[in-house]
């Protein structure tokens, strides 16, 4: 009896050893969370995002230490910040260094089967997947280049679609004996805001609700410094408006593409629209071709969900939804991202998995990409190695209970010289308020956020917040000290700096005004 109960409890530890969790980490490019129907999006519905929030939890408090594209997924990939992971810049700085701690790598050790199927933007190599396919930098929206262990490959489509096919495909073929973790990272929504065929006449009729500032001033803020230029009225292509078709298009793409827009783009270049209604018509232009692209992923992560259930994977798979970064949809006037501002900083964050985590949940605590690396280990229960400066999210995920956390968060913006031209900035973060420090320029903001959620009250001099003013500067020293940031900043050499000076000014020249 006795060996009957031990061979038993011995095949009970097999099976839930052969079955750790699967892990389904879906990420798309600069997608806002005012963009998601279940964050309460006021714009758009996102019905299979939403899915994932029904079934699971949601993180309404979610955000990034740096708000640009590389320097986000390498803090994700190594749970550092980017001081310490060293890849602080897209545009200058060098590739990414994959022969650091990564958690793919950890995952992969422990038996996972890993994969990485879409955008990168880290230049090097991946490193710790078992199977990758890249699009090589940005990528491009329609029939995009794969970049993978066997050369590069271009496949015909659009890109969210054909991204969605891969990562499809690799889930059926895979190793059935391990688990997964598969990374299906999309390029979109990322500029220039290139809709699929599907979605080309979506929002035809009527207008997209303006955000209340998006003739925002700037008074009293950096974001009236003249060298910042993200402004939907002054800073747009004529691709980025689609007033000019993009190269990379098919002549049957074209066609299709031609036909959505040819009658708009006539009836704006007749009425020559100046001031105000210019500014409108090309917020309107811009914030529909957004929500097109977003409009695509959702299809598609539905396809993928629906995937998941009719194969029975489902039920044993973790999914998670992020994106690198937020982004400004019109508010402020800007598009873009880079700044500390709420539309910039926060991410979206919403994860699944049936039987842990109670379903239509959400939580408030301040998280980060900085701890996505030591959740999903946590959740593979693999045991993180070295020095990653992140705090594991897993006791949110299960206990719906309060649980200690983190009281605020650090931000740090470097890629000054880079697009847009945003000043460096580091800040802290609490429940109610922001504290931003310009160091180049000299200059502070903060905000009351439960009394300006909008930041549009820099209230750095008012005396009624001296006191508050006093405890975020020596939280953002305690921070600063925490994570070890080095008083000296981190500068692109004289080369790096020329060949960005020498694409601004291309940049500067296609500016549609
Ligand atoms: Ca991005």
């Amino acid at each position: 009896m006795r060996i009957m109960a031990f061979l038993f409890l011995f095949a009970a530890v097999q099976i839930s050893a052969a079955e750790r969790p699967n892990i389904l980490f879906v990420f798309s490019d600069d997608h806002a969370t005012h963009s998601i129907s279940a964050y309460g999006s006021k714009i758009n519905q996102t019905p299979n995002i939403d899915r994932i929030a029904k079934e699971g939890m949601l993180f309404s408090n979610a955000f990034v230490t740096n708000s640009i594209c590389g320097p986000s997924r390498a803090v994700i990939l190594t749970g550092m910040h980017s001081h310490v992971n060293g890849f602080v810049a897209n545009e200058w700085g060098g590739e990414f260094d994959g022969s650091q701690q990564t958690f793919p790598k950890m995952l992969q050790r422990s038996g996972y089967q890993t994969a990485l199927i879409g955008k990168w933007h880290l230049y090097s190599d991946p490193t710790g997947f078992d199977h990758w396919e890249i699009l090589p930098g940005q990528g491009r929206y329609y029939n995009p280049r794969f970049r993978s262990a066997s050369g590069t490959a271009e496949i015909e489509g659009y890109t969210t679609d054909v991204i969605t096919d891969r990562a499809l495909s690799w889930i059926k073929e895979r190793d059935v004996k391990k688990p997964f973790m598969l990374m299906y990272q999309h390029k979109a929504p990322h500029r220039e805001w290139a809709p699929g065929p599907d979605h080309l006449n979506l929002y035809k009729d009527g207008d997209i609700k303006e955000p209340a500032n998006l003739f925002d001033d700037h008074s009293g803020r950096a974001g009236a410094h003249p060298d910042v230029e993200m402004s939907i009225a002054r800073h747009m292509t004529s691709i980025d408006l689609k007033l000019k078709a993009p190269g990379y298009l098919n002549d049957a793409q074209l066609a299709v593409w031609e036909e959505a827009y040819a009658e708009e783009n006539a009836a704006y270049r007749e009425a020559e629209p100046e001031g105000k209604a210019r500014t409108r018509w090309k917020y309107q232009r811009y914030i529909k071709d957004y929500l097109r692209s977003v409009a695509s992923i959702d299809d598609n992560l539905g396809r993928v969900l629906d995937y998941l259930d009719e194969s029975g994977l489902a039920e044993n798979t973790v999914v998670i939804y992020s994106s690198d970064q937020g982004f400004f949809l019109g508010d402020h006037g800007w598009y873009d991202k880079r700044w500390m501002y709420e539309e910039s900083l926060r991410m979206p964050l919403l994860i699944r998995w049936p039987g842990v985590i109670p379903a239509g949940t959400s939580r408030s605590e301040l998280v980060q990409n900085l701890d996505f690396a030591q959740t999903l280990l946590d959740i593979a229960g693999v045991q993180p190695e070295g020095d990653m400066q992140g705090i594991s999210m897993l006791p949110l995920l299960k206990n719906p209970e309060e649980n200690p956390w983190r009281d605020s968060i650090y931000y740090h913006f470097y890629e000054n010289p880079g697009w847009a031209s945003v000043p460096r900035h580091y800040g802290v973060r609490t429940e109610r308020y922001k504290l931003i420090h310009y160091y180049r320029l000299g200059q502070w903001e903060l905000f009351d956020l439960q009394q300006d959620p909008d930041e549009l009250d820099n209230r750095v001099s008012d005396p009624a917040l001296a006191g508050v003013k006093r405890e975020l500067e020596q939280e953002l020293q305690r921070l600063r000290a925490e994570y070890r940031v080095p008083e000296e900043d981190p500068e692109p050499t004289f080369w790096e700096r020329t060949r960005f000076f020498l694409l601004n000014q291309a940049m500067n020249l296609l500016m549609e005004d």
